[in-house]
């Protein structure tokens, strides 16, 4: 499953939830055990197994109501009377076992959401085949099947779609729903005659019922976890190609399918890559991209049918910037990667899915960089693994390898500790193991697991065996204990050569007293060490523990974590961080960016005073890549945001402007509009920071350039559309609030309608915030984006008090339309905007968001968040007002 960071996407708030860990004890680095089924955690029995579901659906797309029926062979391993599945919001219309031979008593459990099933007589050994009847419902929000209205040139249309990862096949039909349990699936499905219907294998019958219905039926999976399944049926079409003996499709509402063709020929050469990447060919007869105007906010690789939000998936070059291509491309990647990693071998249980995650979004930047050298994505994506390390310095991070008891746990274990955490210790290792022993690692996986299920133990000793090299005890200490390693290092002369010290520490960042309450923490860490402009490649050592080593001739600038693709911190001692510094203009962009991120990190963490960093900005060329100048962008926009109710924030704006004004000059409005230009990328995130520092200038020209654009649309580049929506949306009017609205109304594009609502939400007027907020109790907005307008409303106004008055006056009206998400994941998410004791207070005070050990989980996890933002803005406030009178600049 892919979650962005979108600034509408009300999944942000699960991406961005770290949990607290169940042990807060520190345990000693202990490699878990191989796959086996009997040992594998769960909550359903393992007695009884299903091996093939027939199941067949005849949704009431007025009433809601699912009614089906299914028969489900299982394998009886020892007699038992009883049989218990997972079942939610279900009715358990009739039960019966071996044609009828005898009829089963059902009691439903909603808080384990199972449903047991009772037999007069015990089940011997063996095959037996249950059939249930059942009524299950159609929701409005995203679990399960679900279905969204959606505006068309003729109307309101609607679909329906699934979208049952973790947890929520068992809201469809009644069944195993742990990834362990892997069965086939043979679905049919009633539905309008002008319905398109697709699942996870290709359609092999239809037949007519009435005039107005249909029976669809599909081929058989493979053998695969519940959570895969897939159902979307509307008035879609299709636009396919073959390749490798296989039909990639891209399915859209009707007339969109020519807006699939850029994600269409990128799937082409995915399969083709990750065919010959994964050495096991892309086993099923089809695979699907399915554009889903709503219900999620990211992607789900369902296998063989691929759900995207809309505008996640189509791209229209005439409304859509380079931004969104390279997003479409790296949603697309991860999630076909999925086919394999995840969906052909899965993860036993939910404790390991930061495997299937971690890969994934390590994949997904592999494949960019194979296909389109050019974005620089490893650079231009520097910020996953900083997210990581900002979560994973806390008291509340986890193990990416954690206990997860249940499926609101597994929910809860959506975050950026597993996506990106993962991702960034999958790329150390391959750094270290090479390229090619990695893959034929990873090949030698594929081949012994396919169809199967694995924990990473099983991952690690195919690699070990394929690469030489011991992987357990590296993949032990960064998996199965939180935290971020820090590296102490310090060169000293040693006649005219050097030696330099390298000791282990952990980074922690929190509020007061920085390493209290924390223990240590040891790691096996691969480390990349060697001169700046070094010819040949960084040596790499593993460290364990504390290590002296000989580093080129005394004076010698000496980095760590050459390349940046080591998970892990870096403080210099004085003799070394100097040379470092005196060097930046000589190094890779990664290493000048790492140098950037550890210093900006080591201001957060009290290791550092915050003139050091605003000392190493200062340094940065104004022609340097767009990576290093979005690392000064980001840490002064964060500053602003902490200085909303702060009496430094003017002096801070006129830094921070004065800082970026060159920047912006040298890009100025107009591009050559070429492809693949990261400075189209950067020239929008500089407008888009200048305007928000209060840049008049900048404003002014965002002002005037809408006007044209609502004479003339094209006058306005896709590139610029978002920075100048977002602008003129900050100082809105009623006008300019109502051309916005009407903006996002008019259109049928989701990235158009996205864009001008988000636009709107950012508006500082009070009056204009209550209207958008009043605007997502309605129908008009997709359920998947009010969550993140909500947000734009507490993270763009000056007042987020109004969001959250808001939210909670109406928390009961929010939580039925948006699901059980709402309650545990947004409303701690949304206090993330406040950095203050009374909204910390409020966050513990708030029952709903209390009342779930999901909920609580996030809570905690928010309320470090605010704590930690309130003590950094006392800290780094003053300071860069102290900055900015240094004598050498003088006074403003
Ligand atoms: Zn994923």
């Amino acid at each position: 499953m892919k979650w962005t960071a979108s600034p509408v996407c009300r999944l942000v708030a699960l991406a961005i939830a770290a949990i607290v860990p169940t042990a807060l004890v520190s345990r000693a680095a202990v490699a878990e055990p191989t796959y086996a089924f009997d040992r594998t955690p769960g909550k359903l029995p393992k007695t009884v197994v299903p091996l093939n579901y027939t199941i067949e659906l005849v949704p009431d797309l007025e009433s809601l109501a699912l009614p089906g029926v299914e028969t489900i062979d299982i394998e009886v391993r020892e007699p038992t009377s009883r049989l218990t599945l997972n079942a939610v919001n279900t009715t358990f219309d009739a039960a019966s076992i071996d044609g009828d031979v005898q009829r089963a008593d059902v009691t439903l459990d909603a808080a384990t959401e199972t449903a047991t099933l009772s037999f007069p007589e015990p089940l011997a050994i063996g095959a037996h085949r249950l059939r249930i009847r059942f009524t299950a419902r159609i929701n409005s929000f995203g679990a399960g099947l679900f279905s969204v209205d959606y505006p068309t040139a003729t109307g309101i249309k609607r679909l329906l779609s699934s979208q049952l990862e973790p947890a929520d096949a068992r809201r469809i039909f009644p069944c195993w729903d742990e990834p362990a349990f892997k069965a086939s699936f043979a679905l049919t499905v009633t539905v309008p005659r002008h319905f398109l219907a697709v699942s996870n294998m290709p359609i092999t019958r239809e037949e007519p019922l009435s005039a107005d219905l249909k029976r669809v039926s599909f081929a058989p999976t493979p053998k695969m976890s519940s959570y895969l399944l897939l159902l979307t049926t509307g008035e879609l079409e299709r636009l396919t190609a073959e390749v490798d003996g296989v039909t990639v499709g891209v399915v859209t509402t009707s007339g969109k399918s020519g807006q699939g063709r850029y994600a269409l020929d990128n799937a082409v050469g995915l399969l083709s890559y990750f065919n010959d990447y994964f050495g096991v060919k892309y086993p099923l007869p089809k695979l699907d991209l399915i554009a889903v105007p709503g219900g999620i906010g990211g992607a789900m690789e369902n296998w063989g049918g691929i759900t995207f939000f809309e505008s996640r998936l189509l791209f229209d070059p005439l409304t859509a910037s380079d931004t969104a291509r390279r997003g479409i491309f790296s949603i697309l990647a991860h999630e076909m990667a999925h086919q394999w990693f995840g969906d052909l071998v899965t993860m036993g249980w939910w404790d390991n899915l930061w495997l299937n995650e971690g890969f994934a979004s390590w994949m997904q930047e592999k494949a960019a960089e194979h296909f389109y050298p050019q974005w620089k994505s490893w650079l231009n994506g520097y910020g996953q693994k900083q997210f990581a390390m900002t979560l994973d310095a806390r008291r509340t991070s986890h193990p990416i390898q954690q206990v997860v008891a249940d499926q609101r746990e597994a929910t809860a274990a959506f975050d950026g500790i597993t996506y990106n955490k993962g991702q960034a210790f999958i790329r150390m290792l391959e750094t270290y193991l090479g390229e090619q022993p990695f893959r034929d690692g990873i090949r030698r996986y594929m081949a012994a697991h396919a169809y199967g299920n694995t924990t990473t133990a099983d991952l690690w000793q195919a690699l070990e065996s394929a690469a030489g090299k011991p992987v357990a005890g590296i993949a032990a200490s960064f998996t199965e204990q939180d935290g971020v390693p820090l590296i102490l290092a310090e060169a000293r002369c040693d006649g005219t050569s050097q030696r330099m010290t390298l000791r282990q520490d952990r980074f922690v960042i929190a509020p007061g007293p920085a390493a209290a309450g924390f223990s240590p923490r040891h790691w096996q860490v691969p480390i990349a060490v060697g001169a700046v402009n070094a010819t040949r490649p960084a040596d790499t050592l593993l460290l364990d523990g504390s290590a002296d080593i000989a580093v080129g001739s005394c004076g010698e600038p000496i980095k760590v974590n050459l390349g940046d693709a080591g998970y892990y911190r870096v403080d210099y001692g004085p003799r070394s961080r100097a040379a470092l510094v005196a060097s930046l203009p000589l190094m890779a962009p990664e290493d000048r960016l790492n140098i950037l991120a550890d210093s900006w990190a080591l201001v957060q963490a009290g290791r550092a005073e915050a003139s050091s960093y605003f000392a190493l900005i200062e340094t940065i060329n104004v022609d340097d890549q767009r990576a290093v100048w979005d690392q000064v962008i980001a840490s002064l926009t964060r500053l602003n945001r902490l200085a909303l109710d702060r009496p430094e924030r003017a002096a801070l704006q006129a830094y921070a402007r004065a800082r970026l004004r060159p920047l912006f000059n040298r890009l100025g409005w107009n591009g050559s509009g070429a492809g693949d230009d990261d400075n189209a990328l950067l020239r929008s995130r500089v407008i888009l920071a200048l305007g928000d520092l209060g840049d008049d200038d900048i404003l002014a020209e965002a002002r005037r350039r809408f006007a044209s654009f609502r004479q003339n649309p094209q006058s306005l580049p896709p590139a610029l559309r978002d920075a100048v929506a977002d602008l003129v949306g900050i100082g809105a009017d009623r006008e300019t609030y109502d051309a916005l609205l009407a903006l996002a109304r008019n259109s049928t594009a989701m990235n158009e309608r996205v864009r001008f609502y988000d636009a709107a939400a950012s508006a500082r007027d009070a009056t204009l915030a209550h209207a958008t907020l009043a605007l997502t109790l309605t129908d008009e907005l997709p359920t998947n984006i009010i969550g993140g307008v909500i947000n734009t409303v507490a993270a763009a106004g000056e007042q987020p008090d109004l969001a959250w008055d808001f939210v909670r006056t109406n928390f009961d009206a929010l939580a039925t339309k948006l699901g059980p998400s709402f309650g545990d994941f947004f409303i701690a998410n949304l206090m993330t905007n406040f950095s203050d004791d009374g909204h910390a207070a409020a966050l513990k005070e708030f029952a709903p968001a209390q009342s779930s050990s999901a909920g609580r989980l996030t809570a905690a996890r928010a309320l470090e968040t605010i704590a930690i933002a309130a003590d950094f803005k006392a800290r780094a406030l003053p300071a860069i007002v102290e900055w900015t009178r240094r004598p050498e600049v003088g006074h403003p």
